[in-house]
Order: C-alpha cells, then sequence, then structure tokens
C-alpha cells in the first residue's frame, strides 16, 4: 500500500497526534489501510462538520491557511473590533 496512507503513516508513527488526527480524517471520509478513497485529501480540506472536535487540527487545509493570509490590510482592522 502507498506510503501516504495516513492510516498507515500513523501505524509507523503511534506516537504521534498530527498522525493520529490525520489517519482518523482519512479513515472518517472512508480510507482505510488498504484503500484511500478518491478525493479524500479535498474531502478532508472541506469537511463541514462544525462539531467535530477534530475539525480545527485536521490536515490538509493550506488552502484555507493562504486564502486567509490574502486577507486585504483594511480588513485587519476589523478584527478585535
Ligand atoms: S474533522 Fe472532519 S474529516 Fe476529520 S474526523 Fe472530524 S468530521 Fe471527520
Amino acid at each position: 500500500m502507498s506510503n501516504f496512507n495516513p492510516i498507515q503513516q500513523f501505524y509507523r508513527h503511534p506516537l504521534s497526534r498530527a498522525y493520529a488526527v490525520k489517519a482518523k480524517c482519512a479513515e472518517c471520509v472512508g480510507c482505510t489501510p488498504n484503500h484511500l478513497e478518491k478525493g479524500f485529501k479535498e474531502s478532508i480540506s472541506s469537511c463541514s462538520s462544525y462539531s467535530c472536535p477534530l475539525r480545527r487540527f485536521r490536515p490538509y487545509q493550506r488552502e484555507k491557511s493562504l486564502n486567509s493570509q490574502k486577507m486585504p490590510v483594511q480588513n485587519l482592522s476589523m478584527i478585535g473590533s
């Protein structure tokens, strides 16, 4: 199986919290130790389960974090007000 299977990665690093979250999210969207669901990274990235305690810690959020960095400077003054 692929070295990039998050569940397999967790098996190789069982004490890693990051791999544990990644594996749980992968399992949540249909992956197994022997199967990677097509588009699983996007499914995790776009997870809409706001009640899931892992949502803030889920992997594959790079695009979202890059988008937040593109916030126009004038909007930054509104943060915290
Ligand atoms: S954050 Fe989303 S993808 Fe990850 S375990 Fe929770 S519901 Fe599933």
